[in-house]
């Protein structure tokens, strides 16, 4: 068998950690040709000494320049590329077929568009690129010939529940909805006055997952679910009506589809991100992933809720962007990342980041997005709305 070429983007992150244990269980079956991530230059070292790529990229040039020094000294072969060209140029390896698109936020967007203009299968884990991109990413993946395998668990339990060969079309294949769990946070019980007080390290300290710090925030706001609707919305074609939200605290069942003859068909795993990774790169095949049995017995209770608007108004801000179609994903995902980024700065309050979403999609228009940069235009403007509404320094999370 040829071994599965692998460019990993976002390597030092949290999917980053995941895709690499499982890639390190199966030498024969994937190699890494590139590693890249935004500056931990000590971290991505050790990862070159361990995984020998042929490219390693770092977005901050001076972190680069400190690594392909450090390689040089260790007699490593992997080339240092740096700046945004050099994610790219990850994205796009000729050597590699597969690229794991694991950038937290907007920054993933251009490299994961570029692997989609290439052919590359992409296993994404970046929902922000999708949110933004929408029709015009999706259109990107038809005209490169690529394939996309979803990496978040709702997704990947989705896919895994969806007829072989489906083709974005619900309607054709007797889907009736798709139903998204949520877990709800480290927030579910929590009343209104208290979301008020919480601080970032209880924000980031999710009762399921061990996760990145932007993510973990937005779980507990659940712009993630939010987030998890507009990209399942693009993923599989499913109208806004076809899809519903479902608290389920235990993290076991990952989604679930709903067939016109009332089959509903269900994901059931541990909450560990090794699953929908190892199903991704693996596909067709199954292979292990160092992930336990689920022991359902012992599990006892598996139970349900419907998701709470009042305390969580960001989950219905995604389904009106949803509903106004055209750069409105891409405002709500903008104005969310600047808000994301000052409450985990401790510049503002938890309660701050649906108002600040709100606003920006109140003040901006819709628009059609006719080619990307509409949506980078939109994504620019929602900034800058977040950050006068929230009284942030210009220069935060420039676009
Ligand atoms: P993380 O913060 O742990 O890691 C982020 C990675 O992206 C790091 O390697 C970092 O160096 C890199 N990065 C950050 N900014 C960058 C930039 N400007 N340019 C280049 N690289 C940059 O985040 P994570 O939890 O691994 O999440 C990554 C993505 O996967 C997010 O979009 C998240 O929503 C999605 N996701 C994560 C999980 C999870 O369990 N962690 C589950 C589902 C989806
Ligand atoms: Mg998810």
């Amino acid at each position: 068998m040829t071994p599965r070429s692998i460019s990993l983007l976002g390597a030092t992150g949290s999917i980053g950690d995941s895709t690499l244990d499982v890639v390190e269980r199966h030498p024969g079956r994937f190699s890494i040709a590139a590693l890249a991530a935004r500056s931990q230059w000590e971290k991505l070292a050790e990862l070159c000494r361990r995984f020998s790529p042929q490219v390693a990229a770092l977005l901050d040039r001076e972190a680069a320049r400190a690594l392909a020094d450090v390689l040089r000294r260790d007699g490593i072969a992997t080339r240092v590329v740096a700046g945004p060209e050099g994610m790219i140029e990850a994205a796009t390896l000729a050597s590699a077929d597969t690229v794991v698109a694991a950038i937290v936020g907007a920054a993933g967007l251009a490299p994961a568009l570029a692997a989609a203009r290439a052919g590359k299968r992409i296993l994404l884990a970046n929902k922000e690129a999708l949110v933004i991109g929408g029709a015009a990413f999706m259109a990107a993946v038809e005209a490169g010939g690529a394939t996309i395998f979803p990496v978040d668990s709702e997704h990947n339990a989705i896919f895994q529940c969806l007829p072989a060969g489906y083709a974005r079309d619900p309607a054709a294949a007797g889907v009736r909805r798709i139903l998204l769990t949520a877990s709800g946070g480290p927030f579910r019980q929590r009343t209104v006055a208290e979301l008020a007080a919480v601080t970032p390290q209880e924000a980031c300290a999710h009762p399921n997952w061990v996760m990145g710090r932007k993510i973990s925030v937005d779980s507990a706001t659940m712009m993630n679910k939010g987030l998890e609707v507009i990209e399942a919305h693009w993923l599989f074609g499913v109208p806004r009506a076809g899809i519903e939200v479902v608290i389920h605290p235990e993290s076991v069942i990952h989604s679930l589809v709903e067939y016109v003859d009332g089959s509903v068909l269900a994901q059931l795993s541990q909450p560990d991100m090794r699953t929908p990774i190892a199903q991704a790169l693996a596909y067709p095949d199954r292979i292990e992933a160092g992930v336990a049995t689920l022991d359902l017995a012992r599990q006892a209770a598996l139970t349900f809720e419907p998701p709470d608007a009042a305390r969580f108004p960001c989950l219905q801000l995604a389904f009106d962007a949803l509903d106004a179609g055209g750069t409105a994903p891409a405002i709500l995902n903008a104005a969310n990342e600047i808000a994301v980024a000052a409450f985990l700065d401790g510049a503002i309050r938890f309660t701050d980041i649906a108002p600040a979403c709100a606003e920006a999609l109140a003040r901006l228009p819709a628009v059609p997005v006719h080619c990307l940069d509409d949506a980078l235009e939109a994504d620019r403007a929602a900034r800058d709305i977040a950050r006068a509404w929230l009284d942030l320094p210009a220069d935060t999370l420039a676009a």
